[in-house]
C-alpha cells in the first residue's frame, strides 16, 4: 500500500516538473552584456553612421589604379564610370570580413551580348569576383551572369533591372583564413542580395576567380583591397560604402 503511494507521488512530481521549470525566473536566461553599439541607419540605401564611405559622389580619393596611381575612371553627376583600358581600380584601404553596399548601372544603350554587355565586377580582396553584367534578357553561362560568384556559384534567381537602371548589391563577406604553412584554414563565404533579392546564400568560395580551370586558394593577408573590374564596358557606380565586421 505504502509503495503504491510512493509511486503515485513520484509520478505526480515528474508530471509537474516542466511546469515548475516554466515558473522559474525568466531573468536567468537574459543576457545583457555586451550591449550592441548604437548605429544610426541611413535613409534608404544611404550609409549607416559607422560605414566607411568609398564613394560619396564627389571624387575617387578612396581609390587608385592597379599601379597605385590616381584612379582614371570618370566622375560625373554623383557617379563614376569605367574608362576602358585604364585598368581596374582598388581601394587604398584594405578589408577583411565586411558588409558592402554598392550601386551599379549598365549602359542604357545596349551594345554587345553575353559577357560583352555591361561587364564589370566586384572583386573582393582582389580575388573573389561577384559578377557585374547586364543580365536583363541577355543569356550567357549561368555561373557568369550578374550576381554570380564568377564561375563558382549560379545566382538563385536573375534579379536584374533593365539596362540603364540603377541596381544594388548588398554583399556580406567572410574572409578566408590561412595557416602559417600557407594551407587553407577556413574558406571565404559570401552572401549577396541583388535589388533586395537574395541571390547567394552564404555560399563557400572555392578560391581566387579563374577564367580558365578550377579556382584555388593562395595564401594572402586577412585584409586586402576591394577591386572594381575594367572589362571594357562603360558601367557606372555610385553610393559605395562598407562596414568592417
Ligand atoms: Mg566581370
Amino acid at each position: 500500500m505504502m509503495r503504491k503511494k510512493t509511486i503515485i507521488l513520484v509520478l505526480f512530481a515528474l508530471a509537474t516538473l516542466p511546469s515548475i521549470a516554466q515558473q522559474g525566473d525568466p531573468r536567468a536566461t537574459e543576457v545583457w552584456d555586451p550591449e550592441p553599439v548604437v548605429v544610426t541607419p541611413g535613409e534608404g540605401t544611404l550609409p549607416p553612421s559607422d560605414a566607411i564611405i568609398l564613394f560619396d559622389g564627389k571624387n575617387l580619393d578612396a581609390w587608385q589604379n592597379e599601379k597605385g596611381e590616381a584612379a582614371a575612371w570618370k566622375v560625373s553627376d554623383g557617379t563614376f564610370t569605367v574608362v576602358a583600358k585604364t585598368g581596374g581600380i582598388k581601394t587604398k584601404q584594405v578589408f577583411g570580413d565586411c558588409q558592402l553596399h554598392l550601386e551599379w548601372r549598365s549602359p542604357a544603350e545596349v551594345v554587345g551580348e553575353g559577357q560583352g554587355r555591361g561587364n564589370s565586377g566586384i572583386i573582393i580582396q582582389g580575388k573573389y569576383e561577384i559578377q557585374v553584367l547586364d543580365s536583363y534578357d541577355n543569356r550567357t553561362y549561368s555561373n557568369g551572369q550578374a550576381a554570380s560568384v564568377y564561375k563558382q556559384h549560379i545566382p538563385l534567381v536573375n534579379a536584374c533591372r533593365k539596362p540603364g537602371e540603377w541596381q544594388t548589391y548588398e554583399i556580406i563577406f567572410k574572409a578566408p583564413r590561412f595557416k602559417n604553412d600557407g594551407s587553407l584554414e577556413s574558406p571565404a563565404y559570401v552572401t549577396v542580395i541583388h535589388n533586395g533579392v537574395l541571390v547567394q546564400n552564404h555560399v563557400e568560395i572555392k578560391g581566387s576567380v579563374a577564367f580558365i580551370g578550377q579556382p584555388k586558394y593562395t595564401k594572402h593577408n586577412l585584409k586586402e583591397p576591394l577591386v572594381l573590374q575594367d572589362h571594357g564596358n562603360p558601367v557606372s557606380f555610385r553610393n559605395i560604402w562598407i562596414r568592417e565586421l
